[in-house]
């Protein structure tokens, strides 16, 4: 069985400001930091670091190589990677001394993908091979409806959640994977219960893993519903959170762990993910993963 993530990959520009700039303002930085991210590149990364073999389909600008060392240093299979005239996608946030921030997100390569470009990549998958998809590239409901010819799992995390959704047959997907947000998006509901039940009536040969932040996660598939706790850690940032627990709980999936068991392996690695800063960079290994109980002064 092959995984293969399809997604986004950007470049972040991190800048740190007094205050975030006004309209016909011009304001001075004297602190930059450049990140690679994207939901598509930190869910491979989170895979890849919990062992599984996966490949990462995607486009980057001219000024991608930075994104192309960063899946090969982690492991990420680089051959259905594309560079093409242009940017990347990529977003410029200011952060000022409270935490407050503003993002300019550029879509640039991201918003690239083309028929041609998705029917070459999935010729390479059959029955049986799966697919993780969030929805930060164009043309996903053309990948989702190849995907499905080929008999492959469709893995998707509709996330960000915009109008691009409502063009995709989501009764082809085999598990969702979300937060409390996007799913009061999907369904009009609040309360996580009835979030699943919507969703189950809607598309019921889905799996479903709702993730509730630090209260814990739910899952939920014709056998009834599973509940995990979130491990209580001392969070420093969030950022990343959900990638880890996707690319984990994916992981568990493939390896054959019951759900219980995959939401309390993707739990435990998130739980680690709050406890560091940063995005990519905070998601752990399987081997820092499997140290648990962690140190004293993360718990
Ligand atoms: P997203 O990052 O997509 O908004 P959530 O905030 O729901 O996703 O977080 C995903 C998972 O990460 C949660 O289900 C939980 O297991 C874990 N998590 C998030 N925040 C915390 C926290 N403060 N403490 C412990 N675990 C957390």
């Amino acid at each position: 069985m092959k995984v293969l993530c399809f997604g986004s990959l950007n470049i972040d520009y991190v800048y740190r400001v007094d205050h975030v700039v006004r309209l016909g303002e011009t304001e001075k930085s004297e602190e930059v930091s450049v990140n690679c991210g994207g939901k598509g590149l930190n869910q491979s990364v989170a895979l890849a670091r919990a062992g599984m073999t996966v490949s990462h389909a995607g486009m980057v600008g001219k000024d991608g190589q930075g994104l192309l060392d960063k899946c090969a240093e982690n492991g990420i299979g680089t051959q259905y990677l594309r560079m093409i005239e242009g940017r990347c996608g990529h977003t410029i946030i200011q952060v000022d001394g409270e935490g407050n921030n503003s993002i300019l997100l550029y879509g640039g390569a991201n918003q690239c993908m083309t028929r041609a470009f998705i029917d070459e990549v999935l010729e390479g998958f059959e029955k049986g091979d799966v697919i993780l998809l969030q929805n930060e590239i164009n043309l996903l409901h053309a990948i989702i409806d190849k995907a499905y010819d080929r008999g492959m799992q469709i893995f998707l995390n509709p996330s960000p959640y915009h109008e691009a959704l409502e063009k995709c047959d989501l009764r082809k997907i085999s598990c969702f994977l979300l937060n409390e947000i996007e799913g009061e998006q999907m369904t009009g509901e609040t309360k996580p219960e009835k979030i699943l039940e919507a969703l189950h009536e809607k598309y019921p040969s889905a799996k479903i893993v709702l993730t509730l932040g630090k209260e814990g996660s739910l899952y939920l598939d014709d056998a009834g519903m599973v509940r995990q706790e979130a491990f209580r850690v001392k969070a420093v940032d969030t950022t990343a959170a959900g990638d880890t627990f996707t690319g984990y709980f994916l992981y568990s999936q493939a390896a054959g762990m019951t759900p219980k068991e995959g939401l309390e392996l993707a739990s435990k690695a998130a739980a680690l993910t709050v406890t560091r800063d940063g995005a990519m960079d905070s998601i752990p290994t399987m081997e820092e993963v499997m140290q648990y109980p962690w140190e004293e002064d993360q718990v």
